[in-house]
């Protein structure tokens, strides 16, 4: 065991935290008999404090292995260590994708599962727990249970979306979709307003996938200009003569690296806002349809590594909402108000739609409507400002995302998951906690 500060992406909080790195299945019940308390992490790619917790960390890294595939249901088992980057890896070259995957494929089977992530096609494929078949699942008791829709049900849909407590995913067994390439066909819209930008998503709900750049500190009539981006998975036909050759391969991107963290006064209003309008005039300019790699398509962020140090070393929070579709156009145009008058937006917004909720998973995040995402470097006004969005996501009947975290208050998280707080109560076990579930007493 070793003591070590480890963080969420975002940074903050921070916490020394006693780790165990089990190399096998069957080391994870010892190393969790011997901590007082603990919580799996996987990537670390959650934002908050969701896999933080000073008495016990069990870095679920070292279960990596790929078990079985089979073809014929596009059926892969695996341990939940496993990331999405080693699912394509090996499986894309073989014709087959995730069918639901997050803006980084740096993220665990068991990450994926606990957070119940969503992507770009929520709204057609739902999020990641519609295209899990089962998982094997260790309990706080010590016992290993296999969870699936009749089996443990209520095991299996409390821990997507739940952040950890009810379990630890040892491995799961994950639908993939058949691909003829490995590139998507890529239809670009210039939005100008927030408006344009949100008619766009409801004029292709067939796209598989959309998903929207927003400038969020233009103001005035600009307010909301946007880059929506809508996709499919190219077919051979689709695609220029030179990648025919190898469809299913493309050509890996470069690395590149944040050299240190960024000086904090590198960030403000103005550098901030000029690095959002030139992105929105560079993004505005070229074709509107393009034809690009599936790691360029989805992944844009991961081509940065440690791109959460440009931020500077207090760290950032994320604040990602969803919003039911009756209130959520006046309540983004008052948060994007809100967010360019206190001149503290990011890097960028994301907006994406939502469909269906999962009627079975109380915990999952997703619900009919529309997501908004976007960073704040870590200060006051920061966090004052994010209370202030607070009172309009709760006013418009939202919700926030746990995988993101690190400030909510526990009534806020009761007024968003009324029904899956009631319901994970009667699992909580001191064994298993987060310095998250503590905060939020989930
Ligand atoms: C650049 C970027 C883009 C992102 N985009 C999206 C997005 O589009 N959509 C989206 O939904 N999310 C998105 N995320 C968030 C990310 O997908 C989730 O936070 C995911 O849970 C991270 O997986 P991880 O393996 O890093 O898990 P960690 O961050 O290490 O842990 C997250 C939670 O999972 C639990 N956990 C980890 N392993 C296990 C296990 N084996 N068994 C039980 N519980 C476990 C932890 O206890 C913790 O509560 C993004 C993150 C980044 C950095």
């Amino acid at each position: 065991m070793i003591r070590r500060e480890i963080s969420g992406w975002g940074r903050y909080p921070r916490e020394v935290c006693a780790m165990v790195q089990p190399r096998h299945p069957k080391a994870v019940p010892v190393a969790l008999s011997e901590l007082t308390s603990a919580i799996p992490r996987g990537m670390g790619r959650s934002y908050g404090d969701s896999a933080i917790n000073p008495d016990g960390v069990i870095d679920m890294r070292g279960l990596n292995r790929m078990i079985s595939f089979d073809p014929d249901a596009a059926l892969l088992v695996a341990e939940a260590g496993v990331t999405l980057a080693d699912v394509i890896a090996a499986f894309l070259p073989r014709g087959f994708f995730p069918m639901v995957t997050p803006g980084s494929k740096f993220v665990t089977l068991g990450g994926a599962i606990a957070a119940d992530v969503h992507g770009k096609n929520h709204h057609v494929d739902g999020s990641f727990g519609d295209h899990v078949a089962w998982f094997d699942l260790l309990c706080p008791d010590g016992e290993e249970r296999r969870c699936d829709p009749q089996t443990n049900p209520e095991l299996f849909n409390l821990t997507f979306g739940g952040m950890g407590p009810t379990g630890i995913v040892l491995r799961a067994a994950i639908w993939l979709r058949r691909v003829e390439t490995g590139y998507i066909r890529q239809r670009r819209i210039v939005a100008p307003d927030l408006a344009a930008a949100m008619q766009a998503f409801e004029d292709h709900p067939d796209s598989t996938y959309s998903v929207a750049w927003i400038d969020c500190l233009a103001r005035g009539a600009s307010r909301g200009r946007s880059l929506v981006y809508l996709g499919e998975h190219a077919r051979i036909e689709d695609l220029p003569d030179a990648q025919t050759a190898d469809p299913l391969r493309p050509r890996p991107r470069a690395l590149r690296q944040v050299p240190m963290d960024a000086p904090p006064y590198s960030l403000n209003r103005w550098t901030v806002s000029a690095f959002n309008a030139a992105y929105f005039r560079a993004g505005s300019r070229g074709p509107d349809h393009a034809v690009v790699d599936w790691d360029r398509y989805f992944y844009p962020l991961d081509a940065l590594r440690d791109w959460n140090r440009i931020y500077g070393r207090k760290g950032f929070a994320q604040y990602q909402c969803a919003l039911p579709p009756d209130t959520a156009a006046d309540t983004l145009a008052e948060m994007l108000e809100a967010i360019g008058a206190a001149g503290q937006g990011s890097f960028l917004a994301v907006l994406k739609m939502f469909g269906a909720a999962a009627p079975d998973r109380p915990m999952s995040f997703p619900r009919p409507g529309y997501t908004l995402a976007l960073d704040f470097p870590i200060s006051d006004a920061a966090l004052r400002l994010m209370d202030l969005l607070d009172a309009m996501t709760r006013a418009a009947g939202g919700r926030l995302y746990l995988a993101k975290d690190s400030r909510m208050t526990a009534a806020m998280l009761r007024l968003g998951y009324p029904e899956g707080v009631a319901a994970l109560a009667p699992w909580r076990a001191p064994q298993l906690q987060s310095t998250q579930s503590r905060r939020l007493g989930l």
